[in-house]
């Protein structure tokens, strides 16, 4: 073939390629660009997992008639006008490459009004050529319907994943958007569902609710300000103590000047932070917005902006680690606890009768049960089953720790933990022998699911029916709950609800899966902080843990035994 110049609609099919992978990324340019327009509300609204149709509606600035049908042009934009201005991007979109982009592959319908103008515009284009343009009436700001997407480009339909992955990209990144912008009212549905709205209040914490549940964001803690006032990067925005945590790092947000970027290093920055804070091979959640010069910072990497260049990369790397950090020790007990045994007295409302804490002596009055990782359960020298003694019950405080004597000393029992482990460890055994226990429910449950979560469902039902569950479809978006698994606490509906989260959250291996499912069953049967126990169960738990196979850490990694040993109590009360 002789060379020759490519027509301009193959161009723009290549060109659009780069910035429209998938249904995601055209959701995530037209909310870009209602974000760039002011929009305080902006509504999302899938169909067919995006192929069907896209929809965006904001209350933004609007276009002018006489600008409508130019937004559809190459490189046309109001957000750029020289090089220059490139060092200094404050809009999520410059290039002027999105409508065009998005309309080389689909069918576009954009409906706008200024606040100021009489009526609106209605521009329709499709192939990348704009088809018509006529005055309509409108809403003040802008809303654009996407169709057929893709249909024109076989090659790319091709390479795009299940409906529900496709879903599971436009969720997560809506998620991300209702985090990064507090201020503004995201609403997301699918398929005429609900599937994320957050109140656009301007509270982060608000925002983090409307992703992560209230009870997560309740959790949260504020990264706390940094003292100087010349820091070059200041980060702000909240992370998970260090008693919640996740299979993976999808829960770790950055946000860099009201970017959301993808960053292998500074998403490690975070869980460096956490070191020796969490348990082995799970990770915080992190909402943090990172403040950089716009001089030290090139957005203009990557056509579909996901990626940022920082001119002093390590030094925001040690920011964010920074801020975490001391956030952590500043905020959380347990964090202290877990990284030196004498901060453990004023986590656990001992401090009062404590003397100040004597460096030399290392590990200070308290002696911790090792961990699984630590001397004594893995070592191999005893089994765990002899490690814990045999202990007389002598009562419970707070409601959620059951105090014990045995052979040396005093030991501490998290109720809910402890009971969570033994749990565990019998749902395990019970599920590996085919026998896990069934509860039928008098009145079946109808729970409605997310089409994440029926994803979920549809490619584990088997093993959720192993655990005891008895599920029958119920309709599109919709599960009747006939039986859940024995000894579960909480409302059928929710349990399920969280059990397929648990299944979602991490990594896919199906072992991991059944031990996060398993967890989950856990968790929800196990007595709570704050049951009053009789003397009778608590000494049944702790009977049930001296024979549990490793009664030191719950199943997710949380100690269970605290144990304050004679020798150290002789120590502390000065009789030695
Ligand atoms: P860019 O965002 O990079 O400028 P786009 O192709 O995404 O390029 O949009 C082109 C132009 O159309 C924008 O610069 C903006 O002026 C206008 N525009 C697009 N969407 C909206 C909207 N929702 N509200 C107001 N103006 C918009
Ligand atoms: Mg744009």
């Amino acid at each position: 073939m002789p060379i020759h110049l490519l027509d301009t609609l193959v161009v723009s099919k290549i060109a659009a390629g780069e910035v429209v992978e998938r249904p995601a990324s055209a959701v995530k340019e037209l909310v870009e660009n209602s974000l760039d327009a002011g929009a305080t509300r902006i509504t999302i609204e899938v169909q067919g997992g995006g192929l069907q149709s896209i929809r965006v509606v904001d209350d933004g600035s609007g276009i002018p008639a006489g600008e409508a049908a130019l937004a559809f042009e190459r490189h046309a934009t109001s957000k750029l006008t020289s090089a220059d201005d490139l060092m200094s991007i404050t809009s999520l979109g410059f290039r002027g490459e999105a409508l065009p982009s998005i309309a080389a592959v689909s069918q576009v319908s954009l409906l706008t009004r200024p606040s100021s103008a009489q009526a609106g515009t209605l521009v329709e284009a499709r192939e990348g050529n704009v088809e018509g343009r006529k005055s309509q009436g409108s809403p003040p700001g802008t809303s654009i319907v996407v169709r057929r997407l893709f249909q024109n480009v076989p090659a790319r339909l091709k390479f795009l994943r299940s409906e529900a992955t496709e879903l599971g990209h436009i969720q997560d990144l809506v998620s991300r958007f209702a985090l990064c912008f507090p201020s503004v009212a995201f609403s997301l549905e699918i398929d005429g569902r609900k599937a994320l709205a957050s109140p656009g209040t301007g509270d982060g914490r608000e925002a983090a609710a409307a992703v992560y549940g209230a009870n997560v964001a309740a959790d949260l803690v504020e990264i706390a300000p940094d003292e100087a006032d010349d820091a070059t990067y200041r980060v702000s925005g909240l992370v998970s103590p260090p008693s919640l945590h996740r299979a993976n790092r999808n829960a770790i947000s950055l946000f860099v000047n009201g970017r959301w970027v993808q960053n292998r290093s500074l998403t490690f920055a975070v869980v460096e932070a956490y070191q020796n804070l969490l348990p082995e091979r799970r990770n915080p959640i992190a909402i943090l917005r990172i403040a950089v010069p716009l001089e030290e910072v090139d957005v203009n990497v990557h056509p579909t902006k996901r990626e940022v260049r920082f001119r002093r990369e390590g030094d925001v790397f040690s920011a964010v680690q920074k801020a975490v950090r001391s956030t952590l020790v500043g905020a959380a007990p347990v964090a202290a606890f877990r990284a030196q045994g004498q901060a453990f007295g004023s986590a656990a409302g001992l401090s009062p009768w404590r003397p100040p804490p004597r460096p030399s002596e290392g590990q200070g009055a308290l002696d911790l049960i090792p961990w699984r990782d630590n001397a004594g359960v893995d070592s191999g020298r005893e089994t765990p089953r002899s490690i814990l003694p045999v202990l007389r019950v002598v009562g419970q405080i707070q409601t959620t720790y059951i105090v014990a004597e045995g052979p040396d000393g005093m030991y501490l029992i998290d109720q809910h933990a402890g009971h969570e482990q033994v749990v565990y460890e019998r749902v395990r055994d019970q599920v590996a022998a085919g026998a896990a226990e069934r509860q039928g429910l008098l009145e079946p449950a109808v729970v409605e699911l997310t089409p994440a979560l029926e994803a979920a469902l549809k490619s584990q039902q088997e093993t959720l029916e192993r655990y005891g569950f008895d599920l029958e479809s119920f309709g599109e978006g919709a599960c009747l709950v006939r039986a859940v698994p024995g000894a579960f606490r909480s409302r059928p509906g929710q349990a399920l609800i969280e059990v397929l989260e648990a299944l979602l959250d991490g990594d896919q291996e199906q072992a991991s899966r059944e031990w996060r499912l398993a967890a989950t069953v856990a968790c929800h049967s196990a007595v709570r902080a704050g049951d009053v126990l009789s003397h009778q169960e608590m000494s049944e738990l702790v009977r049930s843990l001296e024979v549990a196979q490793e009664p030191y850490t719950c199943p997710h990694g949380r100690p269970i035994i605290i144990h304050l040993s004679t020798a150290s109590l002789e120590r502390e009360f000065g009789r030695r």
